[in-house]
């Protein structure tokens, strides 16, 4: 088959452990003999990340920024142990945290759905969509425990002189022993998050929610509700009228419920927090983390990241270093590819690189429903008939099945 002309590059970002032996398989077996293609290559390995102060992250995600597709690997986040381990100069921060604070992004995880596995929820036909609206609130609290009596206070000191914006605002009187946290967020970012959500509404066509607490947090969740309609109604309404999608505010308990109770289909923007919980709530909801792809979208919708939601799924590589086979699930990863060149399609307006990109995941999702399966599947099989397959064996049975599937495109070409 002559291979297929992608026109502009996507930035690839490589990884660690089993994740990366993963990766380099799909690349070589399901990427590269079917797209002429240039790939903007960094190695986010953790050796290479130590070797380069950390320099290769922050290069890759100014790549991203500058060729709007990103397509990475799931890498360690280094902590102590890690750090002793492959003898780190520091603890480096999170690959994901710092492509996300330069590109801006909000996150979005969702399933990817096989008909023969079980759902814990059984009603869940289509898929769910996580918005975690990653920056701030807890994550970037001040918290103390108190060890004495004493008065808490709120105080907030105007920059400039003469503003009557100062306030102090008492918190708690405490008796005794306690604990206290401070948190905050910003207009901008929370208008970032809503243009993200609002553009990946419109891109994947589905109905938006956004959850939050505002009858107890009037002020604070209240901006998240004020800031949403506000873009909703003078930057997105119309366009949603003509689509036929809708957006919605929602309390989170009557979200929870109205989830449970969905059959699915809609993307629901959480607040920090929230997202980090109800995410691998879904997940778990859905089967595997093996099935779980998740992606950065920019406020404009135009820089897009994709990959794995799972992490480089150490204890598998483990059983690989001592040369045993493991049967890891790819299918996340081959959707982090798949997501990433649809976007180059979109972005391109590229028929054939999207038609290919929907062939592959389809691909995927066939040979699951056809009962081969990797072992973190095969428990959840409504009929079991065969036993599991070994990554490399997946990998293998798909690409007899692309192969034979892309065979007709060449009419495309
Ligand atoms: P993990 O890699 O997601 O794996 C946790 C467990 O989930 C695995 O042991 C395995 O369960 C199951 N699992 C995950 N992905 C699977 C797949 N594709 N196929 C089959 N089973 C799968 O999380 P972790 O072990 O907590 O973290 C490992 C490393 O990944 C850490 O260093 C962490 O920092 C990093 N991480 C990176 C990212 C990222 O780059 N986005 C995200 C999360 C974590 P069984 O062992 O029961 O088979
Ligand atoms: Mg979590």
């Amino acid at each position: 088959m002559k291979k297929i002309k992608v026109t502009n590059p996507i930035v690839e970002i490589n990884g660690d452990e089993m994740a990366r032996i993963m990766w380099d398989r799909i690349k070589e077996n399901l990427i590269l003999p079917y797209l002429d293609i240039k790939i903007i290559y960094f190695d986010l390995g953790i050796k290479n990340r130590d070797e380069t102060n950390d320099d290769i992250t922050k290069d890759a995600a100014r790549a991203i920024k500058k060729y709007q597709v990103g397509i990475k690997c799931a890498t360690i986040t280094p902590d102590k142990k890690r750090m002793k381990e492959f003898q780190l100069k520091k603890i480096w921060d999170s690959p994901n945290a710092t492509i996300r604070n330069i590109i801006h992004g909000t996150i979005f995880r969702e399933p990817i759905l096989v008909k023969n596995i079980q759902k814990f929820i059984p009603g869940w036909k289509k898929p769910i969509c996580i918005a975690r609206h990653a920056y701030a609130d807890q994550y970037a609290a001040k918290e103390f425990s108190i060890k004495e009596k004493g008065n808490l206070y709120f105080i907030f000191l105007p920059e400039k002189k003469k503003s009557k914006g100062l306030k102090k605002i008492k918190i708690h009187h405490f008796q005794g022993n306690g604990i206290a946290m401070g948190m905050f967020n910003t207009d901008e970012s929370i208008y970032g998050f809503a243009r993200s959500c609002f553009n990946y509404s419109i891109y994947k066509k589905l109905p938006l929610f956004l959850s939050t607490k505002n009858t107890i947090l009037k002020s604070y969740d209240g901006r998240y509700v004020d800031i949403f309609d506000h873009v909703y109604k003078h930057e997105f309404y119309q366009i949603f009228k003509r689509m036929n999608i809708t957006y919605e505010h929602c309390l989170i308990d009557d979200m929870i419920a109205k989830t449970i109770k969905s059959d699915g289909g809609f993307i629901w923007a959480c607040k920090n927090y929230d997202g980090d919980v109800q995410s691998d709530c879904i997940a778990q909801g859905f089967g595997s983390l093996g099935m779980m792809t998740s992606v950065l979208l920019n406020p404009d919708g135009k820089i897009f990241e994709s990959e794995a939601a799972h992490g480089t799924v150490t204890r598998h590589f483990r059983s690989h270093q001592k040369g045993e086979k493991t049967s890891t699930n790819p299918v996340a990863s081959i959707f982090a590819w798949t997501r990433g060149l649809k976007h180059r399609a979109f972005l391109d307006k590229n028929k054939i690189l999207e038609k290919f990109s929907t062939i592959l995941e389809k691909t995927c999702i066939d040979l699951v429903e056809s009962g081969k399966v990797t072992k973190d599947l095969f428990f959840y099989l409504n009929k079991k008939k065969e036993c599991f397959l070994d990554t490399e064996t997946f990998i293998k049975e798909l690409k007899i099945n692309l192969d034979k599937k892309t065979k007709s495109m060449t009419i495309f070409l």
